[in-house]
């Protein structure tokens, strides 16, 4: 009966209980060699209640069959390993119950929806180190894992998932604890822990309890699920995913300065363009397919070879189009952005490219993101600010 249990459509609609945030100090810990990784605990992110149901849905999703937890082995491959993995698994997509979980999160966590100038996180390349990565959602495959007594997941490091059109990427890991020690359950163990790198035992436990979330980056942080030694223990994991906002590039074509450089501006790279300029294209085909529309405008002549787009356009039929005929509106800027970090910025707070000496640059090419509005009027602020700057030097 249990098999036909689904989540009322309500579920987590209504705001839960008072969340309380823990970020892990590691300094501060047996693990000060994490020192600025980073991972926080959020306690009461749902209620017993609200896990129980989310085990029982869980279940009924998938007739109440546990599978073997795998392991990945690389190429998107996994495999069955007990010796390093040992526990039941559910897997169940559901985009829209996760962004409903995450709701309950996101204020809380303001460190992570953007990631900029954190290579301990998102890695060290240097283009990868100047571009800004925004959280964009949970994965949508809920890992529901059920450990019994004497079940495990042996030390590891978690791996990264990217999505298939390679547009987004995660770099940390959410575990939800759907139980923790009570009356009928008398679980012991099953802490989630760090470990030293060294081997030397040093450690610290995460406690599984009841509607508490665990957020760790998912680079350079060895952890374990720690052996069950009593009752049972349910938790859900998934990952937290990001996409880079897209950066274009301005790179030399040669060492004669005369020569032209190379310039890559990069449009339409990145998921929330696409889904921008859909949307907008869409719009604008909806307002003339009115009939106050169709007053004014018979319909669209479109390009040759190309459909004629209406508010049912497909994604493709609009990029294409897009890619063919849109173009930048005169506002152009960032070349040169000012920033600390001398791998992705120009010049520094006070306009003077870094590195050199008696080198300024002031205009719009310093601007460190597109601004939203015209740039004109931020141009001369910046330019009275250097001014004075300038001056200053030099008096
Ligand atoms: C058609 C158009 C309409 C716009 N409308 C608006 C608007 O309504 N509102 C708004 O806020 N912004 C608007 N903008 C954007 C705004 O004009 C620019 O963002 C702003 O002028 C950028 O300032 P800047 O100092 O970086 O460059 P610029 O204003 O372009 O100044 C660069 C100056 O350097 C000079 N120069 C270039 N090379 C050399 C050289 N080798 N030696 C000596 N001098 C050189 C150029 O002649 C120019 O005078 C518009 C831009 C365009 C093109």
């Amino acid at each position: 009966m249990d098999f036909l249990y689904q989540l009322p459509h309500d579920f987590l609609s209504v705001s839960g209980p008072e969340i309380e945030k823990h970020i892990i100090d590691f300094k501060e810990t047996e693990l000060p060699e994490y020192e600025g990784y980073y991972a926080c605990i959020l306690d009461n992110v749902l209620s017993a209640n609200e896990c129980a149901n989310l085990i029982r849905a869980a279940k009924a999703q998938a007739n109440g069959e546990w599978q073997q937890a795998m392991i990945n082995v690389g190429s998107g491959s996994q495999e069955i390993d007990t010796e390093t993995r040992s526990c039941g698994r559910i897997i169940w997509d559901n985009r829209e119950l996760l962004s409903k979980i995450w709701a309950r999160c996101q204020n809380l966590v303001p460190e992570i929806l953007e990631l900029k100038d954190k290579p301990g996180i998102t890695g060290s390349g240097w283009l990868k180190k100047s571009w800004t990565y925004r959280l964009t959602r949970l994965n949508e495959r809920m890992r529901f894992l059920r450990y019994f007594d004497g079940n495990y997941f042996r030390p590891h490091f978690d791996g990264s998932y990217t999505t298939e059109e390679n547009e987004e990427t995660s770099f940390i890991t959410i575990h939800l604890y759907l139980n923790e020690s009570d009356e009928d359950s008398q679980l012991e163990g099953g802490a989630t822990t760090f470990h030293a790198l060294d081997w030397t035992g040093r450690h610290l436990d995460v406690i599984p309890k009841v509607g508490r979330v665990l957020l760790f980056q998912q680079k350079g942080l060895l952890h374990s699920g720690a052996d069950v030694t009593r009752g049972i223990k349910y938790t859900m994991r998934t990952d937290v995913i990001f996409e880079n906002t897209s950066r274009g590039l301005i790179t030399l074509a040669s060492n004669d300065p005369i020569t032209e450089p190379i310039i890559n501006p990069n449009y339409y790279s990145i998921l929330a363009d696409k889904e921008m300029l859909r949307s907008g294209v869409r719009r604008v085909a909806q307002m003339m397919e009115t009939p106050a529309g169709r007053e004014i405008i018979e319909g669209e002549t479109s390009p040759k070879g190309m459909p004629v787009l209406t508010s049912s356009a497909s994604d493709e039929e609009i990029d294409t189009r897009v890619r063919a005929y849109s173009e930048v509106w005169h506002h152009s800027g960032g070349t040169a952005a000012m920033g600390k970090d001398v791998l992705s910025s120009v010049v520094d707070g006070e306009f003077r490219v870094h590195g050199t000496e008696c080198l300024r640059v002031v205009d719009a090419s310093v601007l460190p993101a597109p601004i939203s509005a015209t740039p004109q009027a931020t141009v001369y602020a910046m330019a009275e600010v250097a001014a004075e700057l300038i001056a200053l030097s030099v008096s």
